[in-house]
């Protein structure tokens, strides 16, 4: 009997959804073969319609922080189905993960539950500029969150921190009304203050990028940029929907000791159901509908399911200590490769923070900037990808995105896709 190919299913994915899939990292572009098709995903693991079994550092881009399939979160997903889908009414699965948010999270005074990280964001914004009456945000190059309308800029040309849209379909009025600053660079960002501090509603910062390859920021630079919205009365809002859940359980707000007006999350939060969150101080979160009159709203916002899967799952990590657990391990996990890299002389390095890690070419400095990512990145990671892949590790198929230890990923799954790791790069 003939058995269905990845190949033939990306053909036919091609006819009904553009580039063949629903989100565009996952099409493989630039790596020339077609998307491996899965059917089935368990613990650290991957099956391949060809019955081929991954490690899955992907992890579907970081919601999975306990791996696929928990067995914890499969039994209360399974009950949470057989109650109730969707309720559209006050329940209360929403009021438990929300009540134990705010109470964990001191910051997290007041929330809004929301289906993705963009929803989040997008709604933060919102608030922020019904909260100044202000209609300037300012992002740093090399952060991304979510596909809002107003942050998918790069730099433009002329004054510092003119904004250019980076997507077709996007009017230059709105993409103006963004201004864009290089990450770790304090006078940078004052000249951008200096330019157009007053118009500035909020800035808007991943603590820890990693959206964009890993670029752990120095602790001085995010203190200046929470001064600098201080001084210059614009809000802060940290853009948690990856680090949030990741780096801890508070997240870099704890690790930073900076208190964020805004905190947006969404990934773990939702234990791998479409989950986000934004929320932070009470007189912020009061202006939005329908206490205040900014109006925000979902017709599926706090999915029952999602809700339960994402409190089991944090509750869990929570009684594991699973940030301290995983920290450990990834550590030991990149030592490994670091040291196999270094044994072999391939002119590879590894970077990590917490739970993440991203492989890149050599760099004499720590990279904090996307001007530093060598330049060979791209070229780099698709060799290393493709034999990976042949070696059955599955690395988020994109030169800059991160790879992600889950808690099933054991110190002896770690110990082999470091070495089948170690000889791809080879
Ligand atoms: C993933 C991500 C988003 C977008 O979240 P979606 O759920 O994909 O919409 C926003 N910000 C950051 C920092 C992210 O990592």
């Amino acid at each position: 009997m003939h058995k269905v190919t990845s190949e033939e299913l990306f053909q036919r994915a091609l006819n009904v959804a553009p580039g063949g899939v629903h989100s565009p990292v996952r099409s493989f572009k630039g790596l020339d073969r077609a998307p491996v098709f899965f059917k089935k995903a368990e613990g650290a693991y991957l099956t391949s319609v060809e019955d081929k079994k991954y490690i899955d550092f992907c992890q579907s881009f970081g919601p999975l922080i306990l791996g696929h399939l928990d067995p914890e979160v499969k039994e209360e997903v399974h009950r949470m189905v057989d109650t109730a889908w969707t309720f559209g009414a006050t329940e209360i699965y929403s009021l438990e993960l929300a009540e134990w948010i705010t109470s964990t999270l001191p910051f997290m005074e007041k929330l809004r539950f929301v289906s993705s990280g963009t929803e989040a964001v997008m709604s933060a914004l919102r608030v922020a500029r019904a909260a100044t009456g202000r209609n300037k945000i300012l992002k740093f190059e090399g952060c991304y969150h979510g596909h809002v309308d107003n942050l998918l800029v790069k730099a433009g040309s002329g004054l510092a921190g003119a904004a250019a849209s980076s997507s077709a379909g996007i009017p230059a009025e709105v993409a103006a009304q963004t201004v864009v600053t290089p990450l770790d660079d304090e006078q940078k960002l004052q000249e951008v203050f200096h330019n157009f501090g007053k118009d500035i509603a909020a800035v808007i910062i991943e603590p820890l990028p990693a959206n964009y390859g890993l670029l752990v920021q120095r602790q001085e630079f995010l203190k200046k940029v929470a001064e600098l919205c201080e001084k210059n009365g614009s809000l802060l809002i940290f853009d948690e929907v990856i680090s949030g859940f990741r780096v801890g359980l508070q997240g870099m707000v704890e690790k930073t000791g900076i208190r964020p007006d805004l905190v947006t999350y969404g990934k773990i939060i939702g234990g791998g159901f479409p989950v986000g969150c934004y929320g932070g101080k009470k007189e912020l979160m009061n202006m939005v509908a329908p206490s205040g009159d900014v109006y925000q709203a979902g017709t599926l916002s706090a999915n029952p399911i999602g809700m339960r899967a994402g409190l089991t799952t944090l509750k869990k990590m929570q009684r594991l200590d699973g940030w301290n657990v995983l920290e450990k391990r990834t550590q030991k996990f990149t030592d490994t490769v670091r040291a196999g890299f270094a044994k072999k002389g391939l002119p590879l390095e590894v970077s990590h923070s917490a739970s993440l890690f991203w492989i890149h070419g050599p760099s004499k400095t720590p990279i904090r900037t996307i001007e530093q990512i060598p330049g060979n990145q791209g070229a780099t990671f698709k060799g290393l990808f493709l034999k990976s892949l042949e070696k059955g590790v599955y690395l988020a198929p994109n030169a800059y995105e991160v790879g992600f230890v889950s808690m099933a990923h054991t110190d002896e799954i770690l110990e082999q896709a470091a070495q089948a790791i170690i000889d791809a790069a080879e």
